[in-house]
C-alpha cells in the first residue's frame, strides 16, 4: 500500500535516506523537525534543504521550552561535554536526551491526522537500541498501540520505521542505493563548522559509509580518528568477555 507519509527528519543521514526512500517507495507528504534547543541546530538546515530538494513542505516545530526541561544531556546542557569515541560505548548515555521520540513523535502523529496522512516515518535504526531505550523495537510496537488508542475512530496512522532492525551499514547501503547527496546530511554532535569525525555520531557514519562502501565527500576535521575508536571499542568488548569467561569458570569451579 503506498502511504501518505510525514518523515521526521532531523538532517542527519539516516532520516533524510528514510526521506528519499518514502520520496521513491511512498507519496512523502512533507518533512517535520524539532528544535528541542540541540547544540546542533545546524542539522535543521539540512532537514530543509532535503525538503526543498524533494520538493515537499517541511515544518520546524518548536520544542526549545520543551528541550529546556530535559537538562542532563550534553545535546542540551552546554555545561555538558559531548564525548569523543566509538557510538555503542557506555560514554555515549549522556547524549539520551529523556522521553525525546515520544515527544517528538506524538507531536508527528498529530500532525499526521490532520493532514490526512496515513504514516509519519521514524529513522530508528538497530545501532540505536544498545542506547536509546526509545528507539528499540518494544517503544515502536507500544507507541503504536498507544496511539491506535489515541487516534481511534479519527484516523489510523501508521508508524513506519524500516530500518528497526537494520544496522547503520545497511541505512548507508540504502543511501547509496537511493542516490542520497550524502554530504549534505549532518550528523556531528557538535555542530561545528564541519563534521568534528570524532564524536559517537560521526564515527558511526563513517564507519557505516566506509562499511558499505558508499562514497563519501563530506569534509570532517579528522576523518580517520573512526578506526581508532572502533579499534578500541572491539579491544574493550574483548577484554570484557574474557573477564566474564574467567568468572564464569571460576564460578564453576567453586
Ligand atoms: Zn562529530
Amino acid at each position: 500500500m503506498i502511504m501518505k507519509t510525514i518523515v521526521v527528519c532531523s538532517g542527519g543521514l539516516d532520516s533524510v535516506t528514510l526521506a528519499y526512500k518514502v520520496a521513491a517507495e511512498h507519496n512523502l507528504h512533507s518533512l517535520i523537525s524539532f528544535d528541542y534547543g540541540q547544540r546542533h541546530k545546524k542539522e535543521l538546515d539540512f532537514a530543509a534543504r532535503t525538503a526543498r530538494d524533494l520538493g515537499v513542505k517541511h515544518h520546524i516545530v518548536d520544542l526549545t521550552p520543551v528541550g529546556a526541561l530535559l537538562t542532563g544531556s550534553s545535546l542540551t546542557s552546554d555545561d555538558i561535554d559531548v564525548p569523543d569515541g566509538h557510538y555503542a560505548e557506555e560514554t555515549m548515555r549522556v547524549t539520551v536526551v529523556p522521553n525525546r521520540n515520544a515527544i517528538m513523535l506524538a507531536v508527528a502523529f498529530g500532525a499526521a491526522a490532520s493532514a490526512g496522512a496515513d504514516a509519519v516515518a521514524a529513522a530508528v535504526h538497530g545501532g540505536d537500541h544498545f542506547i536509546y531505550p526509545d528507539c528499540r523495537p518494544d517503544f515502536i510496537k507500544s507507541f503504536q498501540a498507544m496511539q491506535d488508542h489515541a487516534l481511534e475512530g479519527v484516523r489510523d496512522v501508521t508508524l513506519y520505521t524500516p530500518f528497526v532492525n537494520v544496522s547503520k551499514a545497511d541505512i548507508a547501503l540504502e543511501a547509496g542505493r537511493l542516490g542520497v547527496p550524502v554530504d549534505l546530511t549532518w550528523s556531528c554532535y557538535k555542530g561545528g563548522e564541519t563534521h568534528c569525525g570524532r564524536c559517537g555520531t560521526c564515527v558511526e557514519r563513517r564507519e557505516a559509509l566506509e562499511l558499505a562502501g558508499v562514497k563519501d565527500p563530506t569534509v570532517y576535521v579528522d576523518r580517520e580518528y573512526w578506526k581508532q575508536a572502533r579499534a578500541d571499542h572491539r579491544a574493550r568488548q574483548l577484554a570484557a568477555h574474557e573477564t566474564a569467561s574467567v568468572s564464569a569458570s571460576n564460578n564453576a569451579a567453586e
